[in-house]
């Protein structure tokens, strides 16, 4: 895992996972979206002699996951329709010649005879099953095909097959151990709770404006939007790119043609905002969408956990936030019974979406809410990472007396209205059907005049929520429970809560100042700048390559990699995500690119890590036996110097800017240990300059050039301020080894002029 991938630490029940996948026994996994199963089999791939058979429904999938792992590396390739006779053919002797560790394929594929002669010729080290529901009829995507994935056992009774899913349910989980006819199995189940999720609900007031807030708070970072209705996707998406937002629109009623070009902008950030239906999101595993927002009520809580996990993949943080009202009850409930269906499938439908209604009204933490729903339990409310936690709402101040006059009102009006028209009572209303049922001259009338019908309503659903009312019937009558009697007669206390008065624009600001602490920007010691252009590097690279930016660097590995600013190979294999075969890839021109920034921004560079994980590090760094020192490019640029160019020179000749020459002519004083610049700098310049770095210290370059009265250029203060640290450097032997390895070199001494 940190040979290929670079990375140190495991998430939860990735270590049993790939033990049970190296250790040859059956297994089921059972991980929430974004918790890293793909890895779960990958890296026993690696460790296994032979080839993994990856068995996707999803081409696209397929592709983004080859790419990815060749990018770390790993041989793997994909047989699927998309591929020409030619190509299918030079994967078949890929396969034949024993080349691949892993290999991607259809599960229609495997009733070929063709592939499975093919695959009994070599050595298998497992079968991996991703999207292993899809075995079961009980789960919510069942493919035929995957039902005749049970060959697979037959066939190979040696090898062993292994299911990924996100679906958790334990009917599901049986099923699809039972129909693959695994042995054994060990089953693992991670807890679906995503605590690098903040979830925010709000009733939608001003959508327009409830969204720009949310894509404010992520300027320049992918988000997805979730509408019910295509009509939803056009006018919003329409309204973002007329505002100058980069969106791009994504329904069923689109061409196959344009959907998929729509998607691949969005894999490939040339558009950072994709407004879709929910038909948008499975043929896709973009780690860094930073929000999702659903502009309408989801139609589960399951679709809810499976839409807004879309978010935050790689583990950092990442926004949820879902606008909801109470019409789009009624419009999902005209959309189930449009639909082709059982009643009793129906019913369960609607009785899904009253349960993300409850979610919406809920009063406490929304992470325990969401876990409780899968049958799990947090341990502690989340803290920080939901709207409830955060504070976001304000207490009512009389909540029991709040409650009193909403009950009372359901009470006078015999129990026989819904929320809404409870709400517009309340709010005193004199709609005409109010009026001819008299009840402009009920006490409660205008009751709660001061009061949004808004906020009524969220009081209503918060007290539904909590038990106090109940929502019957095919109109959703309002009527009070038992508890709700108690209430009336001043016992218990509920809670409600209130967006903060502000008006929604106001509030998504204040949300968005608490919000700071999860802006990955404001992360300590990433140094921002540097950050966009190392992005923007990125960017360059992938298209070069025709890959998707995230498979060059995740962006943790570049926030890493903006804090720690390594200038040499070894401090850059050092950074979270990358590998070997990255780091040959991509150092020389990372590296380069960090040193003219730093340079030029006097920001220091190979910044020091905390001692235990210098330590760690230094220990891994002996392990390995990659060679240790400067980049390919910095080490042909000293036997340029060593000729005695100079700096322009050997720019010109390099095809490299000054700043990053003069990056690694420090470099290579520091590799050959010089201690005079006499070479390079006239001598009564020295002794001024390194009157200054008595004064001021050797470390920075700027104080020392302030010092002289800002008459000496950088380069020159760098050469004689470098050759001064070596010659203090040579009087105290090094505590630590110098970021470029340099504690094996011999000191070769000081070439003198001429
Ligand atoms: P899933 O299939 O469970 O939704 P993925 O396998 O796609 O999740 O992983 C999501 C992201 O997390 C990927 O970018 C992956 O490289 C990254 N990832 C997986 N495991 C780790 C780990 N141990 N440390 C850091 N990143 C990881
Ligand atoms: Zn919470």
């Amino acid at each position: 895992m940190r040979e290929y991938w670079g990375y140190e630490e495991f998430r939860p029940l990735q270590e049993r996972a790939m033990l049970a996948g190296i250790s040859g026994r059956d297994s089921l996994v059972v991980l929430p979206t974004g918790g890293g199963k793909s890895l779960c089999y990958q890296v026993p791939a690696l460790c296994l002699e032979g080839m993994a058979v990856v068995i996707s429904p999803l081409i696209s999938l397929m592709k983004d996951q080859v790419d990815a792992l060749r990018a770390c590396g790993v041989s793997a390739a994909f047989i699927n329709s998309s591929l020409s006779p030619d190509e299918k053919r030079d994967v078949a002797a890929d396969i034949r010649e024993q080349r691949l560790k892993l290999l991607y394929v259809a599960p229609e594929r495997l009733s070929l005879q063709g592939l499975l002669d093919l695959l009994g010729n070599v050595q298998l080290s497992f079968f991996a099953i991703d999207e292993a529901h899809c075995v079961s009829m009980w789960g919510h995507d069942f493919r035929p095909h995957y039902r005749q994935l049970n060959i697979l056992k037959q066939q190979f009774p040696e090898v062993a097959v292994h299911g990924y899913t996100a679906t958790a349910t334990e009917p599901v989980r049986d099923d699809v151990v039972r129909q693959l006819g695994l042995h054994d199995a060990e089953v693992l189940v991670g807890s679906f709770d995503r605590p690098n999720l903040t979830y925010r609900v709000e009733r939608r007031d001003n959508l327009m404006g409830q969204i720009a807030g949310v894509i404010e708070r992520h300027k320049d970072e992918s988000g997805i939007i979730y509408c019910i209705t295509r009509k939803e996707v056009d006018t919003i998406c329409g309204a973002l790119s007329g505002a100058g937002y980069s969106a791009l629109p994504y329904h069923a009623g689109m061409q196959d043609e344009a959907r998929k070009e729509n998607q691949e902008a969005f894999i490939e950030d040339r558009c950072q905002i994709i407004v879709a239906t929910v038909a948008f999101g499975m043929g896709i595993d973009k780690p860094d969408v930073r929000y999702v927002i659903h502009a309408g009520l989801p139609k589960s809580l399951e679709n809810y956990q499976q839409e807004s996990g879309r978010a935050g993949r790689d583990g950092l943080e990442a926004e949820c936030c879902l606008f909801y009202s109470g019409s789009d009850f009624k419009t999902w409930e005209f959309i189930v019974n449009k639909s082709e269906g059982s009643p009793e499938f129906k019913a369960a439908q609607m009785s899904s979406l009253r349960m993300v209604m409850d979610y919406c009204d809920a009063v406490a933490c929304r992470h325990r809410m969401l876990i409780s729903h899968f049958g799990q339990e947090l341990e502690a409310d989340c803290g920080e990472a939901c709207d409830i936690c955060l504070g976001e709402f304000d207490e009512v101040d009389d909540p029991l007396v709040t409650a009193q006059k909403i009950l009372s009102s359901v009470y006078r009006q015999d129990q026989r209205f819904g929320a809404d028209y409870t709400a517009k009572v309340l709010k005193g209303s004199k709609d005409q059907r109010i009026v001819e049922n008299g009840h402009d001259q009920l006490s409660t009338h205008g009751l709660l005049k001061e009061q949004s019908r808004q906020t009524i309503l969220g009081w209503i659903g918060q007290l539904i929520q909590q038990g106090f009312l109940a929502k019957v019937g095919e109109y959703g009558t309002l009527q009070i429970t038992e508890t709700g009697w108690q209430l009336l007669k001043g016992e218990g206390i509920p809670r409600l809560l209130k967006a903060s008065s502000t008006p929604s624009t106001e509030s998504s600001r204040s949300a968005s100042s608490k919000a700071k602490a999860h802006d990955p920007h404001s992360m300590e010691g990433v140094d921002h700048d540097l950050y966009e252009v190392l992005r923007k590097l990125r960017t360059e690279k992938a298209t070069d390559l025709g890959l998707a930016p995230y498979m060059v660097f995740g962006d943790a590995t570049l926030r890493d990699m903006a804090r720690s600013r390594p200038t040499s190979e070894e401090g850059f294999l050092h950074v979270h995500g990358i590998g070997q075969k990255k780091c040959e890839d991509y150092a020389e021109e990372f590296t380069s690119l960090i040193m003219e920034h730093c340079r030029e921004h006097e920001i220091e560079t190979n910044v020091d890590l905390p001692p235990a994980e210098q330590l760690r590090r230094m220990a891994l760094a002996a392990k390995s036996d990659r060679p240790k020192g400067p980049t390919a490019s910095a080490m042909a640029s000293f036997a340029l110097f060593e000729a005695g160019k100079s700096l322009e020179e050997v720019a010109e000749e390099m095809g490299r800017a000054t700043s990053t020459v003069s990056g690694y002519f420090a470099e290579y004083l520091k590799q050959r240990q010089i201690t005079d610049p006499i070479r390079w700098v006239d001598a009564s310049l020295i002794a001024k300059i390194e009157a200054a770095i008595a004064e001021v210290g050797p470390d920075r370059l700027r104080p020392i050039r302030e010092h002289l009265g800002e008459s000496v250029d950088y380069e020159t203060i760098r050469i004689v301020a470098t050759c001064w640290q070596n010659r203090h450097d040579s009087d105290e032997p090094p505590v630590s080894p110098s970021p470029l390895g340099g504690e094996g070199q011999p000191s070769s001494g000081a070439p003198k002029a001429g």
